[in-house]
């Protein structure tokens, strides 16, 4: 299995050539051999970014969702109606946490996409939707991700929670957080798993709160940072991230191979 970013920069990115964190699992299909992906996070930028690897609507089989921002769902709305109307009604499996599939459709994407050709539609009328369980998995090309809830946001008594995911492989385990704050208690548990870490970086002069920070990152254990990439970085400032011990920071279209996937 391969993972591909098809950008690796924050959400305000304007960086020419970089777009928004979201990825591509691609894996052959067992039955047929052909090359299958599952895009990680849809958002408003991923049309660009996919476009810049040579790939386009049909091309995406299935699409995970970590969270509800718009740089992880904004692109949602482009990919279903676009395969509705112009790729014969084809439908994309849309795999959710289920905390996240009444408010993906009610707060996020039913204005735009309510109304069709027939009448009032709902989420499963343009995808193929698969809820997940918080504490549970799914697989697709019979490899296993294990969702990874992990807290974004904090602002008062209130919670924003993104789903990462983590894959074992015959090297270990892979783990991709999405977008998360620096708190050591949820992280810990997969990072002692995990030989492969893709970790959500914010580069900013001062720390926001919604991102594990560049700073609070440095002062982990160096051989945890050497299994470490660095991701959803900010434009404006890109520290040296190989001296400070981490493997690095990715590069728009950078593509790791994953081995094997369990
Ligand atoms: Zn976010």
């Amino acid at each position: 299995m391969r993972l591909t970013f098809i950008g690796s920069g924050s959400a305000f990115s304007t960086v020419p050539g970089n777009f928004q964190s979201n990825m591509l699992f691609e894996a052959p299909d067992p039955e047929t051999g052909e090359t299958r992906r599952l895009l990680f996070d849809c958002g408003s930028d991923a049309r660009w970014g996919l476009r810049a690897l040579g790939l386009g609507h049909g091309d995406v089989d299935a699409v995970y969702v970590s969270h509800l921002h718009a740089d992880h769902v904004g692109g949602l709305e482009w990919l279903g109606l676009k395969n509705y109307f112009i790729g014969q009604g084809r439908r994309v499996r849309l795999i959710v946490p289920e905390p996240l599939r009444r408010p993906l459709w009610d707060n996020c994407l039913k204005a735009g996409m309510e109304l069709l050709d027939f009448g009032l539609a709902d989420l499963d009328q343009v995808f193929e939707v698969e809820e997940v369980a918080t504490d549970e998995s799914f697989t697709w090309m019979g490899a296993r991700f294990s969702l990874v809830p992990l807290v974004h946001l904090r602002g008062g008594a209130y919670l924003m929670w993104s789903y990462g995911v983590f894959l074992e492989n015959d090297a270990g385990g892979v783990l991709l957080t999405s977008d998360c704050r620096f708190e050591r208690d949820r992280l810990d548990p997969w990072y002692a798993r995990a030989e492969l870490i893709f970790q959500d970086c914010e580069t900013l002069a001062e720390p926001s709160g919604a991102h594990a920070h560049f700073l609070e990152l440095s002062t982990l254990d160096p051989a945890l940072k050497s299994r470490m990439w660095l991701y959803h970085v900010n434009c404006t400032h890109r520290p040296d991230a190989v001296a400070a011990g981490f493997r690095g920071i990715v590069e728009p279209g950078q593509s790791f191979d994953l081995g094997a996937v369990k």
